[in-house]
């Protein structure tokens, strides 16, 4: 196993959506090509929103997928950990306790911004005397700020180049609060450290978290890993894709019919300069991949590109693999295989085969149109009842072309439509083995 080492770290907040699913993603194809470690990290370190069917429905999602983790951490179970690292800072002289209220902090920004000056928090709690904080401390629990040193912070990104950020630019951190709960950024960086990621892939929403954390971690005596931010999605118009997250959860685009390869596969290169294609397996879908080609701009996603790929993921399967879906839908064994041959092509989700099957079994209600009456009339009398064989069309159709003389789409076309009740569908020569009844016929008789 090398030593690369990658997480990905939801928290158990809410369904995994599209977005989360590309730094998952992401993170997975990293460690999975260099032969590495992916470790699934649960950030769940806030009691009140965290829940453990949120844990469970992400564990379901990526196992739906085929993203095994080879390992699972759960924050709330590290506490102590975190709560060392702040004995540390403190004792560094990193960690400064503060009292304003969220309202006073916000009108310490208004009043920053009216003066033209960027809202960084004014450090005003650091020229606390023990007295006074001993007095704030009597009315209200204090909360701990990091110390960020005010220089330039620089990284090389993986996916933006070369990156910096004027720590200056930024407030100090809070990195726990009053009612003690430890923050995600003292958490992650912890945990980032004792598990030893080498790679961090996230949103490029968390730049600025980038920076400050690799002050923590250096804080803390580790080596900040490599950082990559990759963009944000956006709709098919560009618009923000946030609003309709919640539609877009894994489970419903399971739930719809989207296969996880199409996902897969259209994730794993849109906003990259590779095309997107349909990848059956992880492997494929690994091979090629590079972080280095995905652009910084906003990616725009849309769902309908899923349904292509579905569709032609679908059409590659293999008999076995949906012989089961098949015998649910009560299709005879005998049957079953061409019944796949047949209908697969007319599918965009597994779903549509109950309708394709309802066609073999029950038939259709025949849609004809009045100035084909006559000729399909004419047409059902020379059609024996089911079942029929692997040349029946041909047969039947020769045998209606001879008495009647159409041809062409004039004769196949008013056929189909009298048997299947639809202009379009499967070939006809390769459906009518698995007819099992036809309106048409029992009511012309
Ligand atoms: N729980 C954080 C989030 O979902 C993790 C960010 C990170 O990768 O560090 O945004």
């Amino acid at each position: 196993m090398s030593s690369i080492v990658t997480r990905f770290a939801p928290s158990p907040t809410g369904f995994l959506h599209i977005g989360n699913l590309r730094t998952a993603l992401f993170n997975y194809l990293i460690a999975r090509k260099a032969g590495g470690t992916f470790v699934l990290r649960l950030d769940d370190t806030d009691p009140e929103r965290s829940t453990q069917g949120y844990i469970d429905a992400i564990q379901q999602d990526l196992e739906w997928l085929g993203l095994e983790w080879d390992r699972m951490e759960q924050q709330s179970r590290r506490l102590d950990r975190y709560h060392d690292a702040a004995a540390k800072l403190r004792a560094d002289g990193r960690f400064y306790e503060c009292f304003e209220s969220p309202a006073e902090l916000d009108l310490k920004r208004k009043k920053q911004l009216n003066m033209g000056r960027p809202p960084v928090y004014d450090r005003a709690a650091r020229a606390l005397s023990e007295e006074e904080k001993a007095k704030l401390r009597a009315e209200r629990d204090g909360y701990w700020r990091f110390l960020l040193d005010q220089n330039r912070i620089a990284w090389e990104d993986g996916i933006l180049g070369p990156l910096s950020i004027d720590a200056a630019s930024v407030s100090d951190p809070v990195l726990i609060r009053a009612d003690g709960q430890v923050l995600y950024t003292l958490a992650s960086v912890v945990d980032d450290m004792d598990m030893g990621i080498t790679h961090v892939v996230r949103g490029s929403d968390h730049v600025t978290n980038t920076a400050t954390q690799i002050q923590i971690i250096e804080a803390l005596g580790g080596t900040p890993c490599a950082f990559a931010h990759h963009s944000l999605l956006t709709g098919p118009q560009g618009e923000a894709l946030s609003k309709r997250l919640g539609v877009l959860s894994l489970r419903d685009l399971r739930e719809q019919g989207v296969t996880p390869a199409a996902l897969l596969s259209l994730m794993a290169r849109l906003g990259s300069s590779q095309p997107v294609e349909l990848r059956r397996s992880l492997d494929e879908i690994a091979d090629g991949f590079d972080l280095a080609q995905f652009g910084s701009a906003p990616t725009k996603f849309d769902a309908e590109d899923l349904w292509p790929l579905t569709r032609a993921d679908l059409q590659a399967r293999p008999y076995a693999d949906v012989a089961d879906t098949i015998a649910a839908l009560g299709v005879p064994e005998a049957l079953a295989p061409q019944f796949w041959d047949v209908a697969r092509e007319n599918i965009t989700r597994l779903d549509d085969l109950s309708g394709w099957w309802a066609l073999c079994r029950d038939g259709a209600e025949p849609d004809i149109a009045p100035e084909d009456a006559d000729f399909v009339a004419e047409a059902l009398r020379l059609l024996p009842p089911p079942p029929y064989g692997p040349t029946t069309w041909k047969d039947w159709t020769d045998a209606v072309k001879s008495a009647t003389g159409r041809k062409g789409k004039g004769l196949f076309m008013p056929l189909r439509k009298a048997l299947t009740g639809r202009p379009h569908g499967p070939d006809m020569g390769a459906l009518m083995p698995l007819l099992q009844r036809v309106p048409a016929l029992e009511r012309a008789q």
